[in-house]
């Protein structure tokens, strides 16, 4: 059970309502974001009577735990998730972009070289792999974080990468800038509790058969134990269209802004799974007000190890981008 207190509340309603939890044998968590404060009331609420805690002065109002999100809710749309002298807002829009996987460091520098002079200032690569077949390549491992870290240095860039494990976490937090949770790992809460010890901000993927209620629950759980600097991913979910890879859930952006005021960026590559949708999509999706993009890009996306028929070149991200200011401009964006 989650019981809101009003904003305003004197030293003595606290004690009382407090008092009242305590000698009722109620054990409770007090929790405040900005202007929201709360009691999550962790066991003993069976002692309560029907009406209680709702007729304390301090009480705004009670709910059943299971469906609120109420740290989500709680950040408006001047939240804004900072990294480096880089703000992901609702009041900006960001690049993103790399291959799926590094495969080596002169090809990661290739890559980094060109989209850094296409004034990219986020640097994806995939070092972790969570393959859908044994047979894949997985990844480089710490390998690939090290080329991954040694690349965005050099080009000024921010660095982000897919975690697996909670094992990897202490390793990545002090070499990449951005932790990735894929849409196969969404639910996976002990991981999404620890990220929540970290200050990285954390890309966190649509589930792949998620609803937006469960994938603010997934963000709630990083929040809640203590990381606000959530960025949500929509990355397309499962129907039984197969003509693309996923199908791309474009009103989520829009059900999102009413939702929350976390960052949203769509992942035009693997929602579609097609170079030749990349454009029009990364167009709608900022057309629908999303806070970034964040595409598979290659020198030579043959060449790609993973998802090469996703990839566009760095040349084809410039025919993007250099739209993208007029459907920015719909929502007051800036660059990030
Ligand atoms: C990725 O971004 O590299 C990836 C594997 O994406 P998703 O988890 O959305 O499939
Ligand atoms: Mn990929």
């Amino acid at each position: 059970m989650i019981v809101f207190l009003k904003s305003k509340i004197s030293k003595s309603e606290a004690d009382e309502l407090f008092g009242f939890l305590k000698s009722r044998k109620i054990s409770f968590e007090e929790i405040r974001c900005g202007e929201t404060r709360f009691l999550y009331l962790c066991s003993g609420i069976d002692n309560l009577k029907p009406g209680e805690p709702e007729n304390f002065s301090a009480v705004k109002r009670v709910s059943g735990a299971e469906n609120e999100h109420p740290l989500v809710s709680s950040l408006d749309e001047n939240f804004a998730v900072k990294i480096k002298n880089h703000t992901v807002s609702k009041k900006h829009f960001a690049v993103m972009a790399g291959p799926c996987t590094i495969s080596s460091e002169e090809e990661a520098d290739k890559i980094a070289s060109a989209l850094s002079k296409s004034g990219v200032k986020f640097l994806r690569g995939g070092t972790f792999k969570l393959r859908t077949s044994p047979y894949s390549f997985g990844g480089l491992g710490k390998e690939g974080v090290d080329i991954l870290q040694k690349i965005a240095q050099k080009y000024d860039m921010i660095s982000i990468t897919e975690l697996t494990e909670i094992s990897q976490i202490e390793f990545l937090a002090d070499k990449i800038d951005i932790l990735q949770v894929g849409t196969r790992n969404m639910q996976n809460y002990p991981l999404l509790r620890e990220l929540g010890h970290i200050n990285n901000p954390v890309i966190l993927k649509r589930g792949m058969s998620s609803s937006l209620k469960e994938w603010l629950l997934a963000a709630e759980h990083i929040i809640k134990s203590g990381n606000s600097n959530v960025i949500l991913c929509e990355r397309g979910i499962k129907t039984f269209e197969n003509y693309t890879r996923n199908t791309l859930d474009i009103s989520a952006v829009s059900a999102l802004k009413n939702m929350c005021g976390l960052p949203v960026i769509v992942d035009p590559s693997h929602s579609t799974g097609r170079s030749d949708m990349i454009k029009s999509v990364s167009w709608a999706a900022t057309a629908a007000g999303a806070d970034g993009i964040i595409v598979e890009t290659h020198f030579n996306p043959d060449s790609a190890i993973c998802d090469s028929r996703q990839h566009i070149t760095v040349e084809e991200l410039n025919s993007i981008t250099e739209k993208l200011p007029v459907l920015m401009k719909l929502w007051d964006k800036e660059k990030s």
